[in-house]
């Protein structure tokens, strides 16, 4: 008896060579061909009559062979022609060089026919098509009902995958055992698993596959939702975390030396954050607002409640320059408050990574700013009590694991930039609560997007002279094509630099700054360009991220077709940032769909949320998140997207099922904690 783990070596009808074939499908287990869902299905359950065949139609026919014929034009060409005849009309089809069907097709054979009609002459050809000889007692599986069409690779066609499923589900899902309880299946209307397998492969009519879909995105969003519903319990079962409880001299302080007003958002931001402090509990916050929005601000709020109860705050960059941006920005800031803000970063000279370390553990560092692995690998806190990961959608949520691991339990605020559909949220960052700046700071005038003509360029740099000449500064960005053509690109922007310098813009200061140079001189190049020491400054995409310089408002980005879309809005979002009218002009030769409406969306519009949406659209969800990054499981079946309301309600009945059952630990549970297991892949620490 062969159990579902057991390899498909052991279907019948599977040797060795399909097992590799199999295998590239990621199929390597009975169950997993079990799982192996359709792409799609193909009706062919209602046979046309021949004589109402339309030309170039889709259709399924039935009837008796007529007359069988086979004729050899020439030589190494064999046809057999085959006229079918179901009392409306005649049809005919051709099988090439196949002499052995010759005894199948006999005349007075009864046949099931799908393919496209051809009408010529009069005469109706069915082309492209499955066929199956009907007999008694035999069930039909290419033709005559809803048939699945699944994806296949080299070596594999539907017909043969139709047939092994047909024979696992044949043997093993009316066995299937059932992990979900009772109530939940009744309350939420679910079919048995059995019998959802069963129909997302061969359903009889679409009803079942309905039933089934939703079965099978029930069970994924179920245990997507229960491993989020642990991980969140873990996080506030590490029990009491730090209650601050000054009354904020320190941000009293603050506000009057800050230059601006908050925006309604930032105040409504700082109060949830605070009021999260304030408790018990750790913080686990997600922070969304678009490029732009002052997130930094609300971060030095939630750092100097810290403070002010004698705790210290970090801050984790994705990357090293908007590490380095940070410190530049809040030692502005905060000097005047005599805060102790350090910066720890891969370029820092091993000395001074000492002496900062030794510092932090002594606690005479208030604030230490960094990019991710070291401020969590390297720093050991005198006392840690809030941690900012700054993630412009870069990294995940799962390295708080290793800080819990360590033994602490500081208050985490997530900031993101990408604005995530709240449902979609709940998938990705479901542990954390979540916070919305959706409110610009006022007084932006905005900026303008073209997609310019290569033969507008000359323009192009006549209309960067004039801004110049205005006073603005420039970006001009190149795209870092791939890690392999590192040291290509690098020669493209430097040559391009040199160009621009010494032909183009000969009056002007030309700067260049790209992802290889050492992080000092990454640091040197944008405080001189800051300073207003260089007018243009062309760059690789390490201008991604946080870059904040009010004053240049142009950016012009060549072969913009190589950035995705939200890439191109976070690099926009670096001009615009102050009291000038700014202007984004792109360069671009889209290949494809896709890249033409990424630029496309870009010129329409400047809205965060809609360009999440349509890059949403455009990559599919999987994509769009890296739901890999964030270590939670890939969705097969489930559409974030389309299946928001099964989310939600999956999402219920997690959160109460581990209300009920917190550690998994019930007999009849057992089912849905293997699976659980299996599906985080360790990114879960359930005992
Ligand atoms: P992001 O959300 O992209 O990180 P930043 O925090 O870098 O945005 O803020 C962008 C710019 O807006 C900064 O120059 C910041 O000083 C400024 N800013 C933030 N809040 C306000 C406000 N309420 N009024 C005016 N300017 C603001
Ligand atoms: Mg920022």
């Amino acid at each position: 008896m062969t159990k579902l783990s057991d390899s498909v070596q052991y279907v019948k009808g599977v040797g060795p060579k399909r097992v590799r074939i199999l295998n590239r499908l990621g199929i390597e287990t009975i169950e997993d061909l079990l799982y192996y869902f359709p792409r799609t299905h193909s009706d062919r359950s209602r046979p046309k009559p021949i004589a109402g065949l339309l030309d170039g139609e889709y259709a399924t026919i039935t009837g008796v062979i007529k007359v069988r014929s086979v004729i050899r034009p020439r030589k190494g060409l064999e046809i057999i022609k085959v006229a079918i005849d179901d009392g409306t009309g005649i049809a005919y089809a051709d099988w090439y060089n196949q002499p052995y069907l010759i005894e199948y097709l006999k005349e007075g054979t009864k046949i099931a026919i799908s393919g496209t009609v051809e009408k010529k002459y009069k005469k109706t050809e069915i082309k492209n098509f499955a066929y199956e000889i009907i007999e008694e007692e035999k069930e039909l599986l290419n033709t005559l009902r809803i048939v699945p069409v699944y994806n296949l690779t080299e070596g594999i066609n539907q017909k043969y995958l139709r047939t092994i499923v047909k024979r696992v589900l044949d043997e093993y899902a009316s066995s299937l055992p059932e992990p979900l309880p009772l109530d939940i299946r009744r309350r939420n209307k679910l079919i048995r698993i059995s019998q959802a397998i069963n129909s997302i492969h061969f359903p009889r009519i679409r009803r079942n596959y309905q039933d089934a879909r939703k079965r099978l995105v029930f069970d994924e969003f179920f245990l997507l939702q229960l491993g989020i519903a642990l991980r969140k319990k873990k996080i506030e079962e590490v029990g009491k975390g730090i209650r601050y409880r000054k009354p904020g001299e320190l941000i009293g302080k603050f506000s009057q030396l800050l230059p601006f007003e908050l925006t309604s958002a930032q105040r409504r931001v700082i109060g949830e954050i605070i009021s999260d402090m304030q408790q018990d509990k750790p913080m686990n916050r997600l922070l969304q607002g678009d490029v732009g929005s002052g997130k930094t601000v609300v971060a030095v709020y939630a750092l100097l409640k810290a403070i002010e109860d004698g705790y210290q705050g970090a801050i984790m960059a994705p990357t090293e320059i908007l590490a380095q941006q940070h410190y530049l920005t809040l030692q502005q800031l905060l000097i005047p408050l005599k805060i102790r803000i350090e910066l720890l970063i891969g370029s820092t000279r091993e000395k001074e990574k000492k002496r900062i370390r030794k510092k932090v553990e002594e606690g005479k560092v208030d604030i230490i700013i960094g990019t991710h692995t070291l401020v969590q690998e390297a720093a050991k806190f005198a006392k840690l009590g809030l941690i900012i990961i700054d993630e412009q959608h870069k990294f995940g949520v799962l390295q708080r694991a290793t800080l819990r691991k360590k033994g602490l339990t500081p208050d985490v605020l997530v900031m993101t930039a990408t604005p995530i559909p709240r449902t979609l949220a709940l998938t990705v960052y479901g542990d954390l609560n979540i916070s919305v700046l959706d409110e610009m700071p006022p007084g932006r005038k905005g900026i303008t997007t073209y997609w310019v003509p290569q033969s507008q360029r000359r323009n192009i740099y006549l209309f960067i002279e004039n801004e110049i000449k205005k006073g603005r500064q420039a970006y001009i960005v190149y795209p870092l094509v791939s890690e392999s053509e590192k040291m290509e690109e690098l020669k493209a922007a430097t040559e391009m630099q040199k160009h621009l310098q010494e032909e183009v813009f000969p009056n002007f200061r030309v700067g260049l700054i790209h992802g290889q140079m050492p992080g000092d001189e990454k640091e040197r190049i944008m405080t001189d360009f800051k300073n207003k020491k260089m007018n243009i400054l062309v760059s690789t995409t390490v201008i991604e991220v946080g870059i904040d310089i009010s004053n240049a408002s142009i950016m012009l980005i060549e072969d913009a077709q190589r950035f995705g879309l939200a890439q191109l809005h976070q690099l926009r979002g670096r001009i615009g940032r102050g009291e000038y009218q700014s202007y984004c002009l792109m360069f671009a030769i889209p290949r494809t769909f896709e890249g033409k409406r990424r630029i496309k969306v870009m010129t329409e519009t400047g809205d965060g949320f809609q360009i999440a949406e349509e890059d949403l659209e455009l990559r599919g969800p999987g994509e769009f998140f890296g739901t890999r990054q964030h270590g939670l499981p890939d969705l097969k079946i489930a559409n974030l997207l389309r299946d928001q309301r099964l989310l939600e309600t999956a999402r219920q009945e997690a959160f109460t099922f581990i209300k009920k059952d917190p550690n998994l630990k019930k007999p009849e549970h057992r089912l849905i904690r293997k699976s659980l297991l299996s599906k985080f892949k360790g990114g879960l620490e359930i005992s």
